[in-house]
């Protein structure tokens, strides 16, 4: 950049002056010795004009250099600011313009416009990225585009802690453009990118791709969406988003298995409902009228077993849509004689002896849900032991958690239902829950309402030991 010198201008300016300065000393030669009628023979006319052509030479360059070379400044600024990369380099550039404000002036004046533009286009360019990787590296999704030719051009840090190997990051640090297919293996995804940078048009497909974050199969919904170029809408590589679906997959499935599940649990007792009403209708109508009042008890204990399911589907629902709850005291001890002097007339049926122990302080939860979770686990313990034996209640403090324990020396729970039995609708034995007016979804209640609450609910149980329900409640 040092040797730099404008040379055209320079040759510009030379030819010019020279030429110019020839022909005003040719008209004034010939006017001069036409009008003093002087004789010039061609020797001294062309001695003369060489000594002229020489000296003028000589001033022309001299003139032309004069001229030039603060042009030479001016494009060496500018050639400078041209080359600058950082944008407080360009502060440099301005005080280079301000300090020494050559021959060109106003030249300089414009370039220093051209300056201050760049450099705020610059800031905003540079504060764009930055946003943009930012948001890209916050980003729960991975995302990975490519050029027209299918080379890799950005990729962000979900994509590489999700889908990429070791190898493969280091092989896209590396200066020259990956292929995709180097580092992608799915053909289906390929397929995708192909079809975005052919038909301009956004791809969308659900994958099940291995997770290296999670070290399983996931479910992935790919979409992949050209990119144009701003005017002229050419297509200059494509983008794909890989968004994770796995969780949403899952609630779907629980919803329909809860619908599935729901469904089947009203029918049996509309079923039987719809039986007896027939049968007693054909009696009635033949006059026999000695098992009515037996079929009217059957109707009317499945109409229960049915209000009890409406009532407890309702408040799995409304616990479902309302994470919101109240902060109310609760004193373990009125809360607890409540619930027994409820549960009492069915425990007294059995002769269960049930015991009570406090020595937890008051503290804060939704009463209503307190109350739901003890007449949950109370009620099981009722419905599920022998008669004569024994219920234990227990009111303490377990460090930063009040703990509420229901202990039975009833039959027990098996290892293999313990990992499922807080799931809806899950029971151990179907029939003898029917039987006791049970509906499955007591326990997926009181787990529930205790994740709300921000503590847990676990259970110790061995076959013929009884059990042995914790709940924790956050003081
Ligand atoms: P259900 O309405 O059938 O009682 P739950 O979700 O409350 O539904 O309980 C699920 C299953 O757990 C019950 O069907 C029952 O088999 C078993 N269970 C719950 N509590 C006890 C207990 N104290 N002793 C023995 N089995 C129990």
């Amino acid at each position: 950049m040092k040797a730099f010198f404008p040379w055209r201008l320079f040759w510009k300016f030379f030819t010019t002056l020279l030429f110019l300065m020839t022909l005003v000393f040719v008209v004034s030669a010939l006017v001069f010795s036409s009008f003093l009628e002087v004789k010039i023979n061609f020797f001294q006319a062309a001695a003369g004009l060489l000594v002229f052509l020489i000296l003028s030479a000589v001033a022309s360059a001299a003139f032309s250099y004069r001229f030039a070379s603060p042009m030479r400044q001016v494009i060496l600024k500018a050639l400078r600011i041209a080359n600058k990369k950082q944008v407080a380099d360009l502060d440099e550039v301005e005080e280079i313009l301000e300090d020494e404000p050559g021959e060109y002036f106003e030249l300089e004046m414009a370039l220093n416009k051209i300056r201050r533009k760049m450099k705020k286009r610059r800031l905003q360019l540079s504060h764009e990225r930055e946003e943009s990787q930012a948001l890209m590296a916050s980003l729960d999704d991975a995302i990975l585009s490519v050029g027209p030719d299918l080379k890799i051009k950005f990729f962000n840090s979900r994509m590489v802690h999700q889908f990429l190997e070791q190898a493969q990051t280091e092989l896209l640090q590396k200066a020259e453009p990956v292929p995709l297919a180097r580092i992608i293996r799915e053909p289906e995804i390929l397929k995708l990118y192909q079809q975005s940078l052919l038909t301009g048009e956004t791809q969308v497909q659900s994958l099940r791709l291995y997770s290296l974050l999670h070290h399983q199969h996931r479910y992935f919904s790919v979409k992949v969406s050209p990119l144009r170029e701003e005017k002229v809408a050419k297509i200059y590589g494509a983008m794909g988003l890989f968004h994770d679906i796995t969780e949403l997959k899952k609630a779907d499935q629980i919803r329909i298995e809860f619908v599935e599940n729901a469904s089947h649990e009203l029918r049996t007792p509309l079923t039987s409902i719809k039986g007896f009403v027939e049968t007693a209708k054909d009696d009635l109508a033949a006059g026999r009228t000695d098992q009515l009042a037996h079929f009217l008890a059957i109707i009317s204990k499945n109409v229960d077993r049915l209000t009890e399911l409406v009532s407890d589907m309702l408040t799995l629902t409304s616990l479902d849509a309302d994470t919101a709850f109240r902060r109310e005291q609760i004193n373990p001890h009125q809360l607890t004689e409540e619930i027994v002097e409820r549960l009492s007339p069915l425990a007294n049926e059995k002769n269960l002896l049930i015991q009570m122990s406090f020595e937890a302080v008051p503290f804060q939860a939704d009463h209503g849900k307190v109350a739901q979770v003890l007449e949950n686990l109370l009620s099981n313990a009722i419905k599920y032991i022998p008669p004569e034996k024994k219920i234990e209640i227990r009111w303490d403090e377990e460090g930063r958690f009040v703990r509420l324990q229901i202990i039975d020396n009833g039959p027990g729970i098996a290892d293999i239902h313990q990992t499922r039995l807080f799931e809806r609708f899950y029971r151990v034995d179907k029939g003898r829950s029917r039987d006791v007016g049970g509906t499955g979804l007591g326990l997926s209640i009181v787990k529930h309402i205790m994740q709300s609450h921000g503590g847990s609910v676990h259970l110790k149980s061995q076959i013929g030991q009884g059990c042995q329900f914790t709940c924790l409640f956050p003081k």
